[in-house]
């Protein structure tokens, strides 16, 4: 058999029993609060459950490095079976990530779209039922998206949410996600003047000009509907000295994965026939 078809069924098998089985097991915690961590935090926290088969992809490929092309192994029809609930997740989470750039946007008031070059849009309506201060206010919130590519984000953070499918927990760390990164714009746009209010006043407006439901790849003054109370509270409050953040930065998250994944491809090389391919290939 092909050597790199045998590592693709591999990683798709392994890697979605792993994805399944962090998945199962981080569902039998209760998920946090909205808006409680840090933004880093909890996007660092919505990419974790991948840790385990990214590590099983990276096993796979130094196993792969090991062998000769074509392989004198082949899989059995049980491996294609088992593979196929993966396959099929996989499949349904490229095709909403395709269909929310296909489909024509919602109603909004003002939000910023664009994955590579984002822009922001405002509906002329609300601009005139706005005084100038909550325009000035609503602008710096969704420049704060614009610098940091948040549709993009977003749309790649629906995405890895989709690949945990189905379970509800997954969905529980994007929601944080999402309330989080609300705060840290809200936050960002008052470090530069704004005043709470003004932005509280503008969000409260805004509000009407949108419908229920997620309004695809993009980053809107709203955000998630669920935290609105809180998050409005929270604008009409002095805004929250500077705490320090222990949570890794990205460089450090990079560092550490890049080293984790070259002792998986290591220790696939070494012991990935023996342990997991021999094996598994002998029952399928
Ligand atoms: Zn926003």
């Amino acid at each position: 058999m092909e050597r790199e078809s045998l590592l693709t069924v591999l990683m798709i098998l392994l890697g979605g029993v792993a994805l399944q089985l962090i998945g199962a097991w981080l569902s039998t915690y209760r998920r946090s609060k909205p808006g409680c961590e840090p933004e880093r935090a909890a996007w660092l926290r919505l990419w974790r459950p991948l840790l385990p088969a990214l590590l099983v992809a990276a096993w796979l490929c130094g196993w792969a490095l090991s062998q000769p092309d074509p392989v004198p192994d082949r899989v059995g029809p049980l491996v294609f079976i088992v593979c196929a609930p993966f396959v099929l997740i996989i499949i349904r989470a490229l095709l909403r990530a395709g269909w929310s750039l296909l489909r024509s946007p919602e109603p909004f008031g003002i939000a910023t779209i664009g994955l590579i070059r984002p822009r922001i849009v405002m509906v002329p309506e609300l601009a005139r039922r706005l005084d100038e201060r909550a325009i000035l206010a609503a602008l710096a919130h969704e420049r704060a998206h614009v610098r940091h590519l948040d549709p993009l984000r977003i749309w790649i953070a629906q995405f890895i949410t989709d690949l945990q499918w189905p379970w509800a927990s997954a969905r529980g760390r994007f929601e944080t996600w999402l309330a989080a990164l609300e705060h840290a714009r809200d936050d960002e746009a008052r470090a530069q003047g704004i005043e709470g209010a003004d932005l509280a006043a503008a969000l409260v407006a805004s509000i009407r000009f949108h419908r229920a439901g997620s309004v695809g790849p993009c980053a809107t003054l709203i955000g998630d509907r669920s935290a609105l109370e809180a998050r409005i509270a929270r604008l009409l409050q002095p805004l929250p000295g500077t705490i320090k953040d222990r949570t890794p930065t990205m460089l450090q998250v990079a560092l550490l994965l890049t080293m984790a994944l070259m002792v998986a491809v290591a220790l696939g090389e070494i012991y990935g026939e023996r342990l997991v391919v021999g094996p598994l290939l002998a029952v399928s």
